[in-house]
């Protein structure tokens, strides 16, 4: 297996990164690895075992003994914690929170690194996160960075809960998507930023399907497909 055939998408939450990595991956069909939800299950785990923002340090250890796994159905990804499927429990605004407390914690970055590695090699793969380009695939061959506007971002995340029926409320979203973008980019270990050689994309002004024709356009021409 080629191991650069690796497609990463990095940038700040609500940017559409699951929208276009999924579709992506379809119209290639390659495996899609949506890094966040791992960090999200990390934080559910955490909240489960009565830990707090201010535990972060124990959440490393706890991350680092967790049975994490991700399986894919078709373009969706299931997330498991032991035998457990928690994926529905993972997407709301305290776990959003409590994952991006938590991903500053050095050890809970170096406890799923591997993970995330493993998980990406099952083949040709589009994946998403903050730190895909820079740290857990600088091999890949092609690299996106999405940004987008913060109150764009925040008004498709909105739509996105409540079309999941998630009880949500504008000014809640778009603080809660502002003071991760803060946290995300400031951390010292892995922060949000693009790698050199990413092509970096401004969707403010774009539909999501505008920017997955320029993604599958390139991913065509790097790729030879
Ligand atoms: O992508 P998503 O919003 O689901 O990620 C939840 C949180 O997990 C982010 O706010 C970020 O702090 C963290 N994360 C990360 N590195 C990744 C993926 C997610 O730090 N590769």
């Amino acid at each position: 297996m080629d191991k650069t055939q690796i497609i990463t998408i990095d940038g700040p939450a609500g940017a559409g990164k699951s929208t276009l990595s999924k579709n992506l991956a379809q119209a290639l069909g390659w495996n899609r690895l949506d890094t966040g939800a791992i960090y999200r299950a990390v934080a559910l785990a955490a909240k489960e075992s009565g830990l707090g923002p201010q535990d972060a340090q124990q959440v490393g250890l706890l991350a680092e003994k967790l049975d994490l796994s991700v399986k894919n159905h078709k373009a969706e990804s299931r997330v498991f914690i032991g035998s457990r499927d928690v994926t529905g429990l993972i997407r709301n605004l305290e776990i959003s929170a409590l994952s991006s407390i938590y991903s500053s914690e050095p050890r809970v970055r170096a406890a799923l690194l591997e993970l995330q590695r493993r998980l990406g090699a099952r083949g040709a793969l589009v994946t998403e996160g903050r730190d895909m380009g820079t740290v857990v695939f600088p091999w890949a061959k092609l690299k996106f960075f999405l940004v987008a506007d913060v109150g764009v971002r925040a008004e498709r995340r909105y739509l996105q809960l409540i079309r999941k029926g998630v009880s949500a409320d504008k000014a809640s979203v778009l603080a809660n998507l502002a003071s991760r973008d803060l946290s995300d980019s400031s951390r010292s270990a892995a922060p949000l930023k693009p790698a050199p050689e990413a092509l970096i994309i401004d969707s403010s002004n774009l539909s999501l399907f505008q920017v997955e024709t320029i993604m599958l356009g390139k991913a065509k021409e790097v790729f030879g497909l």
